[in-house]
Order: structure tokens, then sequence, then C-alpha cells
């Protein structure tokens, strides 16, 4: 399947868009060259970009926002998150105090600092709060004490301790000041996701036209009764050059929510999975810093013990929400991958992505098509196999 030796190796797979055999030749954690292969004999994975999930709060018992956090507990984060796919992805920091966030970000950064495969691995943080509305519903889970509205030299402050690496704020527009705030995000070069809002249309439009680029998890993080029209989800959706995050564990949105927001957005959207520390874990009854006793069942659903029917974050990886969207048939499997790797990455970019393009970094994922969906084989992360399925099934041996 693949061979290496210190900075070169090759891969053989079936392009997932179109299942023809490729090489592809890697060099120095590069994408060095792509060759189409006639059919070939037996089998072969299949070949696609890498995961690249632009919202994780933590992974496999690793809360990014609970002290203390370890440089090495963010590796081992990094570790698991490969194991399912995911070659890039963004720590997701919540509503807390300035101190805790700069906390919390100085150490992200000392990992990177110290594990290349961490620094290869993070694409940038995700700072989600603390601008965010005070509205019940709006506010989900954030601590109403802590949110507060935008202050740029508060900002600039986290910048700093997180070395730049602050490429997405999702905040609410409806704080005054928020245009202006935008606007210097923007410029500066950070994603600006409306999120956590109870903003009214006029607000939503100025925040646009201010340079917000992004909705976070549209349909979440809402009232649970709206007026029926305007509404700040009508809005959000109704401007085109907003794209939208949506999470897509299959618990969180009702189908006809997300077909509508495919059929709106069909070129601007994508998946998340907004995971939690929860995700990886075995089903059973946990407890939680923010929400008290959580139960994740065995259908991988994450509620609150002593109310179920309240969903309490989630529990599933990103792999899990591509194999939701294509297993129910929202998206096909190419559209539902795309809209976990190559569009989070266009967003970012600002030009659409060429997968398996020379030159690009060599994150990308060996995959079979089973009953149960999409499995990993093999993920390579900047030209280094970080997970390897056959080797991990020895090793339990
Ligand atoms: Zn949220």
């Amino acid at each position: 399947m693949n061979q290496s030796n210190d900075n070169h190796m090759y891969l053989e797979g079936l392009d997932y868009r179109s299942g023809k055999l490729v090489h592809i030749g890697i060099r120095d954690g590069k994408i060095a060259e792509v060759i189409q292969l006639p059919e070939g004999k037996g089998k072969h994975p299949f070949i696609a970009p890498g995961l690249v999930d632009l919202q994780v709060n933590g992974y496999g018992g690793v809360d990014f926002n609970t002290a203390p956090l370890l440089a090495s507990d963010v590796y081992r984060a990094v570790q698991l998150l490969a194991e399912q796919g995911v070659t890039t992805f963004f720590p997701t920091l919540i509503t807390n105090t300035p101190e805790a966030i700069s906390e919390a970000l100085k150490v992200i950064i000392s990992a990177c600092h110290a594990y290349p495969e961490v620094n290869d691995a993070i694409g940038g943080i995700h700072l989600e709060g603390p601008f965010l509305s005070k509205e019940e519903g709006a506010r989900g889970a954030h601590d109403p004490e802590l949110v507060r509205k935008p202050d740029w030299d508060l900002f600039l402050r986290w910048q700093e301790a997180a070395e730049g690496r602050i490429k997405i704020i999702t905040l609410s527009p409806e704080w005054e000041g928020s245009e202006e705030f935008i606007t210097r995000c923007s410029e500066s070069g950070v994603v600006v996701s409306v999120g956590h809002t109870a903003a009214t249309p006029e607000q939503i439009a100025g925040a646009v036209a201010a340079g917000a680029r992004l909705s976070t998890h549209l349909g979440n993080a809402a009232h649970l009764m709206l007026p029926r029209h305007p509404n700040y989800i009508w809005e959000q959706l109704a401007q085109d050059t907003l794209w939208t995050t949506v999470i897509g564990d299959g618990f969180h949105l009702p189908e006809s929510f997300l077909k509508v927001v495919f059929k709106v957005k069909p070129e601007n959207s994508i998946l998340i999975s907004d995971c939690t520390h929860f995700a990886g874990l075995p089903p059973g009854n946990y407890h939680s810093h923010i929400g008290g006793d959580v139960i994740l069942s065995p259908e991988g659903r994450l509620c609150m013990a002593d109310q179920p029917k309240l969903l309490a974050g989630s529990a599933q990886s990103l792999l899990w929400c591509v194999n939701q969207m294509a297993g129910k048939g929202l998206l096909s499997p190419e559209a539902a991958w795309n809209k976990a790797s190559l569009k989070p990455m266009e967003l970012l970019n600002g030009e659409p992505q060429i997968p398996f393009r020379k030159g690009l970094p060599a994150n990308l994922v060996l995959f079979e098509q089973t009953e149960k969906g999409i499995e990993i084989v093999q993920t390579i992360r900047a030209g280094k196999v970080v997970f390897n399925q056959t080797k991990n099934e020895k090793d339990e041996d």
C-alpha cells in the first residue's frame, strides 16, 4: 500500500471521487506527484484528503476547557483524532474568565512547540466566546456571568498568548461595537463567525457587511421558540456570502433542517463535530463540569441524566458525522466527505481546494467502505503515518 524511507513515501488507492486507482508520491511532508494508474490487481482502499474539524472542545477524555490541561493531554487528543481520520482540527475554547482562556491558549501553544504532531494537526484555535448573547437559549451552556461585549484589547492579549493562532472567533453581533470589532478581526485574518446569537436582521446584515463570513452550528444554541419571521436563522440562511457550519452527529438537528441548509448553501456549508471530551469514550454515566451528570447512550447520544430529552453536547467524531449524513442520504458520500475536508479549507484559504494537488501538505486518509460506513485504514499527516489500523490490530493481539 505504501512504502517509505526518511522523507519519501508513496500511497496507492482509489480516488474517493472517481474510484480510479492513483499513485501519490510524498516528499518532505508534501504531495510531490499524482499518477493515474491502470486498473490494478488486488483490493485497494479509497484515498481522500484528511478530515478537517473546525470545532473540537475535546476528545477521548481530554477537555481543552478544563484546567489543568497539559501539553501531553493535547498530544493524546491529536493521536486519538488521527484514528478518526482527522488530520487538522481547531481546538475550541469556550466562554471563561480572561485568565482561564489565556492559560488554555498557552498550554495549546506549548503543545505545538513540544510535539511536531500537534503543531501539524492544529490548523488554528477557535475562540467560541465570551462575546456571545446573554439571552437564555441563544447562549447555550456558556456561563451568563462571563459572556461580555467585544473587547479588542482583550482579544489582542489572547491572540498574543496564542502566538497569533486564533483563526476563528464565534461572537454575537448584538453587542454595541460589534461591527468595528468584526472589521478589526477580519483585517487581521481571523474568520468571524456569527453564533450563540439573538441578533436582529439589521445586526446580522451589519456583521456580514463588516466582514463576518461564517455561522457557527446554525440551528443549535437557539431559543426554543422563535418568531416565525423574521428570525436570526432565516436571516443567516439568506445571507448568500455567509458560510455555515452544522453539527452532523444525527442528534443535534432534524433531517429537514439539514436538507434545507445543504440546498440553500450547497457550496458553503461545512460539517463539524463540535465534540466534547466525551467523544471517543465508551457509553456510560459521566460527570460534566458544565452540565452536571450526563449519559452517553449506546447509540452515541449525550444527554443530561436528569432531563434525557436535553442534549449535553456532542460525543461523536467528524467521521461519524460524515457517515451519518451519507447514511441518511442527506449528502452523497463524496459531498459529505468534502464538507468535512475540502470545504473548511476553502473557507480558511479563500479559494476552492483541489484534492491531491502537488505541493499541498500530505494530509491524507485511506479508508474502506463497509456496511457500517467509512472505516479508516490509515491516516497520514504532513507525510507521516499517524494512524495505521493494521498495526493497531497487531498491537492488540
Ligand atoms: Zn456553541
